[in-house]
């Protein structure tokens, strides 16, 4: 446990802030040293890759201040980047923070938003073990930006990139898809780090991504990275959330549509070979739930199959970060 130096840790100013943060942060065997000095000091297992992934969230873009809670935005901004270390079959160690705070956050201080925010990053990492060595607090006069950079290591069979897939691999899925944006499952993402543990201890995992753009858009990047080829989805076989249903039923949207399309399920895609398939499905590992969604073809271009035997073209609509305004693009 590292005990503060300097003012107290009652959150007064810049430096009592940052006090009060590094009493709370976690250490575990990965820190040599955290909050307190100009850089933290990481142990990783040699000769495994270092893994590293950051990712930024904006006020109107991301979360909405008004609407969402310091909390909620400090677990998601955590939260979205564990979810792309287990994209790669990864065990997140460390993360550091960037933070830009509004000055005139209405009633609420610069600094009572940073440590409510800190509680949700904090929050979120030590529920993945992940501990918290640093970061950067600024206030200015604009709206709240987080940036989270996240740092974890391969296991000993190496990561799992998107560009690993075969002709004939199977395509699973994790969990159900779609509606996480209207129903605000999107604030909470469950980031699946001893998922993806557990799959690649248990199978040869060819490639795989994290569903944050939408299923179509992110298999999409797998087929790709992985050469160019192709996939057949099966309508039937899509595991649409309930969500999915009641986005459906407010904006006219099919349930599929929402599930093919909508983003930050954060739930994990990836390709197989057949026979692994076939076991994990028969016998899917302690705690995780497994759908299969589609084939791997050698012709490029992503379709979907429906149960009269139509078999269309799916484009791999999703959530574009360059669109003009915060929606998603329509099918
Ligand atoms: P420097 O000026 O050397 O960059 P800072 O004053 O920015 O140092 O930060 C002091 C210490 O507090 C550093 O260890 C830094 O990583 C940590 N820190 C600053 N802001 C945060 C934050 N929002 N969350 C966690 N650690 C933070
Ligand atoms: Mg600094």
């Amino acid at each position: 446990v590292s005990t503060p130096a300097g003012p107290p840790p009652d959150g007064s100013g810049e430096f009592g802030l940052i006090a009060w943060f590094r009493a709370r942060a976690e250490r575990t065997a990965a820190v040599a040293f955290g909050i307190g000095d100009d850089c933290a000091g990481l142990r990783f297992t040699p000769g495994r890759e270092v893994l590293i992934t950051t990712d930024m969230l904006l006020d109107g873009r991301h979360f909405l201040s008004a609407e969402h809670t310091p909390e909620q935005i400090g677990r998601k901004a955590m939260g979205v980047n564990l979810s792309d270390i287990a994209a790669m079959a990864g065990v997140p160690l460390a993360a550091v923070v960037s933070v830009g705070l509004p000055l005139h956050h209405g009633s609420r201080s610069a600094e009572e938003l940073a440590r409510r925010l800190f509680h949700g990053l904090n929050g979120m990492a030590r529920e993945c073990g992940v501990a918290l060595v640093g970061g950067d607090t600024n206030a200015w006069d604009g709206p709240l930006v987080v940036s989270v950079t996240v740092l974890g290591e391969a296991t000993e069979k190496g990561p799992v990139r998107r560009s690993g897939a075969r002709p004939g691999d199977v395509v699973l899925v994790t969990g159900r898809l779609g509606g996480s944006l209207a129903s605000g499952r999107h604030l909470e993402p469950r980031p699946r780090i001893s998922e993806a543990l557990a799959l690649h201890q248990a199978a040869n995992l060819h490639a795989m991504i994290d569903v944050s753009d939408g299923l179509a858009a992110d298999l999409n990047h797998i087929l790709e990275e992985s050469g160019n080829l192709g996939a057949v989805l099966s309508a039937m076989a899509i595991p649409v959330h309930p969500d999915a249903e009641r986005a459906a039923a407010g904006d006219g949207r099919s349930p599929l549509d929402h599930a093919l399309g909508d983003g930050e399920d954060f739930e994990l895609c990836f390709t197989v070979g057949p026979d692994d398939a076939n076991r994990l499905l028969a016998e899917p590992p302690a705690r995780v739930t497994l759908y299969r969604i589609g084939d791997i073809t050698p012709e490029s271009g992503l379709r979907l199959a429906h149960p009269d035997g139509r078999v269309e073209p799916l484009e791999p609509m999703g959530f574009d970060h360059l669109g003009g305004d915060a929606e998603r693009s329509a099918p």
